[in-house]
């Protein structure tokens, strides 16, 4: 491996709202990449099958399944790792997180839909951290809302500057295909089933209309700008159909063509480039077994710099001593030279025994501290209420142990012995509920809390002291000790914010 082989890698995720056609483009995806991971249609030969069958032997052995996870395709020499989001209605803070460990993103929109709420949320998550986006309006072979309708929602949902790359010549009963400005082609659908199937002509004469809107569109909105773009400041947007295969190649240009390669993490006051000799890296997010018959945990670790080899012994920063990572997942490589190999901007799945945490930095020297894992405010807050009030001690270590693994945050009162849990999304609970009774054998229920909100305090030591001593009843510490108030409404953390000028009242906490 050469040394800026890290430039050949592109990893992103794509956000949507359910139902705008992420696994439909993820499958066209990975079809038009020639897509070296999915399962059972590999053709791996020598070290290459046997890394292979090490993580299928993992999946099948312990109920985990990491294929989907990350999926990794190869094309005209550059690999794409493309990072799933779990796609529920609800949210978790996997989600979240999954989007601090991608250098871009892919934002689908359903053309009939616009901007749906779950978009718009983790679109915001994006620019927290200033991802790229690049956008996809899907379903354009069904009728959907006036292209300039939607580019505008977009420009001004998320106050964006818009620069289209695409226009769909008709749409539903009138769809004749998508004209790509680049080259100037028009992408054709073929057969009764309408589908793309390679058919590209240029020098088109457009429907009238059509023609005129293409012209604004050229003119009315601004030219894509490579800078613009990769700030998170503008967004290209292509128009296709994941379903009928339009748009597709053009999306994995855009990615080859314009999408960061592995971008400098934030460890604290510095950042840590992929052209670093170290190898580096976090877990970002840790997927336990289904089987409650065993401990096992893979943590996945998106690798920041340096060429890892199997074998390597890093040190968890949550450890402070170094492991042998003998057995890792490495999602790629047809050629079997790869096959034991990571660069920056992969990703590695690690076996273990819940020694590794989310939020935990890896490396070689141990003098690295990823930054920018952000724990989030909750938005539900429940009451854990124990059944059998002996098992205190068991339900202790599984919500911590839980907490660790990110499905839930847990907080401790100040006053009181009810502990309570923290979800960003409802199904997080139920997910609680299950694994609390099946891999510990805790009966437990939750039950209503009177806080809607938690806020991380932090502040001057002697201004923290009177607060605490007024606030108590609303004061708890979370699983590392950390100050958390709990707030009974979104205006009572203005209230305090106001009364206690001195102190921050932070929605998310960075391990
Ligand atoms: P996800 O929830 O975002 O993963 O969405 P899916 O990929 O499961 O798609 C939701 C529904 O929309 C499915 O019935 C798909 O067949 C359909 N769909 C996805 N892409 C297209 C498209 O380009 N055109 C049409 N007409 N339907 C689509």
């Amino acid at each position: 491996m050469t040394p800026t082989a890290h430039n050949s890698r592109r990893t992103f995720a794509i956000i949507s709202h359910p139902d705008a056609g992420k696994t439909t483009l993820t499958e066209k995806l990975l079809l038009t990449g020639g897509a070296i991971h999915l399962a059972g249609e590999v053709k791996a030969r020598g070290a290459a099958r046997r890394a292979r069958s090490d993580w299928m032997k993992i999946e099948q052995q312990r109920g985990i399944s990491v294929t989907s996870s990350v999926m990794t395709f190869e094309r005209d020499g550059i690999t794409f790792n493309l990072l799933d989001t779990p796609g529920h209605e609800d949210f978790s803070e996997d989600t979240y997180r999954t989007l601090t460990a991608v250098d871009s993103a892919i934002m689908v929109i359903d053309a009939a839909k616009g901007i749906e709420p779950q978009t718009r949320k983790l679109f915001e998550v994006c620019r927290l951290r200033s991802v790229p986006i690049i956008t996809f309006v899907n379903k354009v072979d069904r009728e959907g809302r006036p292209v300039f309708e939607l580019l505008d929602e977009i420009a001004d949902m998320l106050a964006l500057d818009v620069s289209p790359q695409a226009y769909p010549v008709g749409m539903g009963g009138e769809f004749q295909g998508v004209l790509d400005f680049a080259t100037g082609r028009v992408a054709r659908p073929e057969g009764p089933s309408k589908e793309f199937k390679g058919k590209r002509e240029a020098d088109v004469e457009l429907p009238e209309k059509v023609a005129e809107n293409v012209e604004l569109a050229q003119i009315g909105y601004p030219e894509f700008d490579l800078d613009a773009y990769r700030n998170g400041d503008l967004t290209p947007v292509y128009f296709g159909s994941a379903l009928k295969n339009f748009g597709v190649t053009e999306l994995i240009e855009a990615i080859a063509e314009f999408a960061p390669p592995p971008r400098p993490q934030p460890a604290g006051e510095d950042t840590v480039g992929p052209e670093r000799d170290e190898v580096t890296g976090f877990i970002f997010k840790v997927q336990a077994n289904m089987d409650p018959n065993h401990r096992d945990r893979i943590a996945f670790m998106r690798q920041v710099s340096g060429t890892f080899k199997r074998g390597m012994k890093l040190t968890p920063s949550g450890l402070g001593k170094p492991i042998a990572i003998h057995s890792p997942i490495l999602f790629f490589a047809q050629d079997r030279e790869l096959a034991d190999t990571a660069e920056a901007g992969d990703i590695i799945g690690i076996p273990n025994h819940g020694t590794l945490r989310v939020g935990d930095t890896l490396s070689e020297t141990n003098k690295v501290r990823f930054t920018g894992l952000p724990n989030f405010a909750p938005e539900i807050l429940r009451r854990v209420q124990l059944r059998d009030p002996t098992k205190t001690k068991q339900l202790r270590k599984a919500l911590d142990d839980l907490s660790e693994e990110g499905v839930i945050q847990v907080f401790y009162p100040e006053i009181g012995a009810q502990w309570i849990v923290g979800v960003v999304g409802q199904l997080q609970l139920d997910v609680l509920v299950s694994r609390l009774s099946a891999e510990y054998k805790v009966e437990a229920a939750l039950e209503a809390a009177p806080f809607a909100t938690a806020r991380w305090v932090s502040g001057d030591a002697k201004a923290l002291d009177q607060f605490e001593s007024f606030n108590r009843a609303n004061l708890a510490k979370d699983r590392d000790g950390d100050l958390v108030f709990m707030a009974k409404s979104p205006w009572d953390v203005g209230y305090q914010e106001e009364k206690n000028p001195e102190l921050k009242f932070s929605a998310t906490k960075e391990r």
